[in-house]
């Protein structure tokens, strides 16, 4: 087909994905060893999660969620008696745009003003809960309840955060109302919430993934790898911020036009190279600038674009999951629904071609997940020196919750890449808060036993 041959540089071979793979293990060393950690692109950050759930944490805490496709705030109930069990009332905040690229003390009195509003709600204001935060950006912790933001990402550019430590901004807002207080214990990234959760009901669960509006990973690492810390016993949940792979020029071959162009329209030009070519956040407005292209190119619709087919932001990712549907004929109908939307006028060929064009964006971003996926599940092997890995994948994002194929084209990259390991993917509920109630749980079991 024409769009194939025009794509072509989307479609990636196996030995290419292997070989992607093998550059971010390359990476993943390059940011775990102290020498090189300081230059490196993709930083493995250590989250001072030292072990996942035992079952015998208990309790009432808060959680808050920020950074995903929604900002909401969780009570969490976690139960120990006898059969494990996890109980919660969550509401979702709005955030409005103005809000996520203004000045970043707004955001947090934002935010101590949601948390209000809930505690209010139900009736709780006048307890001081634990509570963790899950905070899912790169952040440089040196203990579980201080986390300095790095850089922001995705659609987010509040001012005066950067550099900066978010529970002290977050303590901030709160006092300066003065109307309730909390215990904040822990800040976790969205990938840990999510490895924790889905580690409460399997306890191999030992990475934990996103592909929602970003992409990352993180999974247990031992100590003694991790040369940043002077400790060398157990493990640590390391967070790997992979979104930043490429970004020292790694990636330079695989990476398009249309890459390109993506990056340079971006809140963060030069940054977060391979999540641009995955993740929700950016995988609509890939397929709408192919389609501009091969518009320009006497390709699609008789040559002629309109103007919502030009305007940023007007070809969703939730349309992607309509149209790349195995289901050819529902598939094809959404495209032309879709792209009436859009005020155009497509020919069957056209309907056939869009789809096309959603496929291969979406399974190169399926495909490069697996590959780095790969590397994780390899190193940890290694780490085990286990012929054969039998180990659980904690999943949560709207790409790979909605996408009605993504998931399979994934699991099936990974097996195909690491026949000799034995992976469950588990997808988790509301994790990343879920996980930050775990997380607090865990410390604060461990504070009370200390305490003993
Ligand atoms: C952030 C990560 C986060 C991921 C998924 C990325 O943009 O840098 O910290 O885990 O998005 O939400
Ligand atoms: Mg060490």
């Amino acid at each position: 087909m024409q769009v194939d041959k025009y794509l072509q540089t989307l479609q990636l071979s196996d030995e290419t994905l292997m070989d992607v793979s093998i550059r971010f293990r390359r990476e993943m060393d390059k940011g775990l060893c102290r020498d090189t950690n300081p230059t490196a692109a993709v930083r493995m950050l250590p989250t001072f999660v030292l072990s996942t759930p035992d079952g015998t944490e208990q309790g009432e805490f808060l959680a808050l969620d920020l950074g995903g496709a929604n900002f909401r705030v969780l009570l969490v109930k976690v139960m120990a008696d006898g059969e494990q069990k996890v109980e919660m009332e969550n509401q979702i905040y709005d955030i409005p745009e103005h809000l996520m690229r203004g000045s970043g003390t707004e955001l947090f009195d934002h935010i101590a003003d949601c948390l209000a509003n809930f505690l209010e709600k139900l009736g709780i204001k006048d307890k001081k809960l634990p509570l963790g935060f899950t905070f899912s950006f790169p952040c440089q912790q040196t203990k579980l309840d201080e986390s300095v933001l790095l850089s922001w990402t995705k659609a987010f550019k509040s001012s005066g955060v950067e550099g900066k430590d978010v529970v002290s901004l977050l303590r901030k807002s709160i006092k300066k109302r003065g109307d309730f207080d909390v215990d904040i214990l822990a800040v976790i990234n969205d990938t840990v919430g999510t490895m924790m959760t889905c580690g409460y009901d399997d306890h191999l669960c030992e990475i934990g993934l996103i592909v929602g509006t970003g992409t990352n990973a993180c999974y247990m690492e031992q100590m003694r790898n991790i040369e940043l810390l002077d400790a060398d016993e157990g493990r640590m949940c390391v967070n790997t911020e992979w979104g930043a792979f490429g970004d020292d020029g790694t990636l330079e071959d695989l990476r398009t036009d249309i890459d390109r162009e993506i990056d340079a329209g971006s809140l963060n030009p030069g940054k977060q190279l391979f999540e641009k070519m995955i993740s929700g956040m950016y995988m609509g407005e890939l397929v709408r600038l192919i389609l501009v292209r091969m518009t320009r190119e006497q390709l699609l619709f008789q040559a002629k674009t309109t103007a919502e087919l030009l305007t940023t932001g007007s070809f969703k990712t939730s349309y992607i999951y309509g149209i790349d549907n195995e289901n050819n004929e529902e598939g094809l109908a959404s495209a032309e629904k879709v792209l009436r939307g859009l005020n155009l006028d497509p020919s069957v060929e056209d309907c056939i071609a869009t789809q096309r064009v959603c496929q291969i964006v979406s399974t190169r971003a399926a495909h490069l997940c697996a590959a780095t996926l790969v590397a994780v599940l390899r190193q940890i092997r290694d780490n085990k020196a286990a012929e054969k890995l039998r180990t659980t994948i904690g999943v949560d994002g709207s790409v790979y919750k909605n996408h009605p194929e993504f998931s399979r084209r994934l699991h099936k990259m990974v097996r195909r890449l690491v026949p000799d390991c034995d992976v469950r993917f588990l997808q988790s509920q509301c994790g990343s808060g879920k996980g930050a109630a775990m997380v607090t749980a865990v410390a604060y079991r461990l504070a009370a036993q200390n305490a003993e």
